[in-house]
């Protein structure tokens, strides 16, 4: 046997082969109209109606994305993301996003105050320098540097409840309650592209400086034009620890569904609970995902996660996502 050859099996290369062809195989057997958009929450109801929009003239699925997330980074209603989102224990309402493309360019900026639009902000990282993370001051600099407007994001009412949560001061993150929440949005293209974006106020008095998963491309979001995308909600360092939506996806590289990939990774998730002897109480993680052919799931830890699909010719409808646990 040469050298080279038994490389190959000792490294699994070969090993890796029949699951491919297991994907091929499942791609090729399905098709689903698109194109498509899906986001986390109702809230998505509108945003993937506006990507659509855009979808179906022809945008690729970066700027209808990025169109339909805007949407809900500039209302003050929605108190989980942009402008109105609930602030940080001193009272800093801090944001955090990222975007990623089909071809696996990434952009993401962390911990930004003071503008609404930080998705726009991460696909600018992305698009016009070397980097692709850029946090607080520095990417505040880089907004300032190429004119995004600044402004308070900290309306009246997040002001009166933290003003009223300082006279406990006690952390505790609210199951499915919106004192925090994302939108992880993915959309597929009528070229059969796949873009995301993922952008958040995060968890409500949160430490200041502390980062969720939403900006860390593989926990919050994560495309691979070849295969899938996925996105994730819910408590932020869970996702992190499992690198939630890289795991969504490399189960979907290795022949699974949409579905049953999110399935996995809310599994992994649960299982890292009970190694630590952690009870998931308190708890909820919510995964969507979308192959290349269009074919979409979703999985969360506790009942209550909901998102939109918007399918070509088709109003966007809110779907129940199946659950681990009670
Ligand atoms: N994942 C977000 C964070 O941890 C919050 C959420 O989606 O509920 O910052």
């Amino acid at each position: 046997m040469k050298r080279s050859e038994f490389l190959k099996i000792i490294t699994g290369a070969t090993a890796a082969l029949p699951i491919l062809s297991f994907t091929r195989e499942y791609l090729a057997k399905k098709e689903y109209p698109i194109p498509v958009s899906i986001a986390t929450w109702k809230f998505g109801l509108e945003t993937t109606s506006k990507a659509m929009e855009l979808l179906e003239k022809g945008y690729s699925s970066l700027d209808a994305t990025e169109e339909g997330v805007k949407i809900c980074e500039a209302d003050p209603n929605e108190r989980s993301v942009g402008l109105g989102g609930r602030p940080d224990r001193d009272g800093k309402v801090t944001l955090d996003a990222c975007c990623m493309d089909h071809l696996g360019n990434i952009g993401s900026v962390a911990a930004v105050e003071n503008i609404v639009h930080v998705s726009s902000l991460a696909r600018a990282v992305m698009e016009k320098t070397p980097h692709v993370m850029l946090v607080s001051d520095g990417a505040l600099q880089f907004a300032r540097e190429l004119g995004f407007p600044e402004e308070n994001l900290l309306i009246k009412q997040s002001k009166e409840e933290w003003i009223d949560w300082k006279k406990k001061s006690e952390y505790k993150p609210v199951v499915n309650i919106e004192n925090h929440d994302t939108i992880g949005q993915i959309s597929l293209d009528r070229m059969g592209h796949l873009a995301g974006f993922c952008t958040t106020s995060g968890m409500s008095y949160k430490m200041h400086g502390r980062v969720g998963d939403s900006p860390i491309i593989g926990a919050g979001l994560y495309v691979d034009g070849e295969i899938g995308a996925a996105t994730a909600t819910g408590h932020g360092e869970e996702v992190i620890r499992t690198v939630g939506s890289y795991k969504v996806v490399s189960e979907m590289e290795r022949g699974l569904s949409p579905q049953m990939a999110c399935e996995e990774a809310v599994r992994k998730i649960f299982n890292f609970f009970e190694r630590r002897k952690q009870t998931v109480d308190d708890t909820q993680i919510g995964f969507i995902a979308m192959n290349k052919m269009g074919d979409i799931g979703s999985f969360s830890l506790r009942p209550g996660f909901q998102y939109a699909v918007c399918r070509k010719g088709k109003p966007a409808e809110l779907i129940d996502s199946p659950y681990l646990f009670k």
